[in-house]
């Protein structure tokens, strides 16, 4: 992204600005800035030069969003995430994990959220029509398996693992029309909210297992003190930067 193309949140056109100190809208780090969107808006020099991965990183890793539907627009509002592809496959995961550690529910080490986003990037374009995988969709699976530490030989974490991403699938495949990524991304998005609340937060007993049971037991000591994830309502924010949007899609508005 170059500082030519707009401002990545709403567009505007940058103007110079005199070397005030502003916060970078994407990672939140303060600089003195040469430029700022009609708006005010601002984004700092690392951000603005970030790859898919680089931007991913900077801005989950710092966040303290708490809302996974604004976090998630927040990153792909940026300009490596124009359009379609395979940057889509890696931006859920660290989302969620972010969301879900601002909430106090869960804390994995940001070099496992780090290993996750290398292996979902390693899903290649097209893997939806070729091999039904949605690379955006394993994010589900991810997520779940960071927070019970599922393994190949393990039971109820492997099975708890395949759920979430079979849900995530199944989503994804009932929205009609070619693909979109960002729906692709919004119904797994949807649907991992909905097994976390459904399969995880309260019920530890099918989650727990090496690696997770920490995990397991802070997210059942939170439901036990009366919190619950709320009912998520899911909507696109960006389709007017989608050339072929289906319109018609449910996230439409
Ligand atoms: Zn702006
Ligand atoms: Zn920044």
């Amino acid at each position: 992204m170059v500082a030519t193309q707009g401002c990545p949140l709403c567009d505007s056109p940058w103007q110079a600005a005199s070397g005030e100190a502003m916060v970078c809208l994407f990672c939140g780090n303060p600089e003195e800035a040469e430029f700022r969107c009609g708006n005010g808006h601002y984004v700092c020099e690392d951000c603005r030069t970030a790859d898919p991965r680089e931007i991913v990183v900077r801005i989950c890793d710092r966040t303290r969003e708490t809302d996974p539907v604004a976090l998630w627009h927040l990153v792909t509002a940026h300009g490596a995430f124009r359009g379609h592809g395979p940057q889509f496959h890696f931006v859920l995961a660290p989302v969620l994990l972010a969301v879900l550690r601002n909430r106090g529910l869960a804390e994995i080490a940001a070099e496992r959220v780090h290993r996750t986003i290398e292996r979902l990037s390693e899903i290649p374009a097209l893997s939806c029509a070729l091999h039904g995988v949605c690379g955006a969709g394993a994010s589900a699976g991810a997520v779940v398996s960071l927070l019970n530490g599922a393994t190949p030989v393990s039971d109820g974490e492997r099975r708890a693992v395949l759920r979430a991403t079979g849900r995530a699938m199944a989503a994804i495949a009932r929205h009609p029309g070619g693909r979109c990524c960002r729906q692709s991304a919004l119904a797994t998005l949807e649907a991992t909210w909905a097994f976390l609340r459904e399969e995880m937060v309260g019920r530890p007993g099918e989650v727990s297992g090496v690696g997770g049971a920490a995990t397991s037991r802070l997210l059942a000591a939170s439901h036990g003190g009366g919190f619950a994830l709320e009912p998520l309502v899911v909507r696109c924010r960006h389709f007017s930067r989608v050339p072929d949007c289906k319109q018609g899609c449910v996230y439409h508005g």
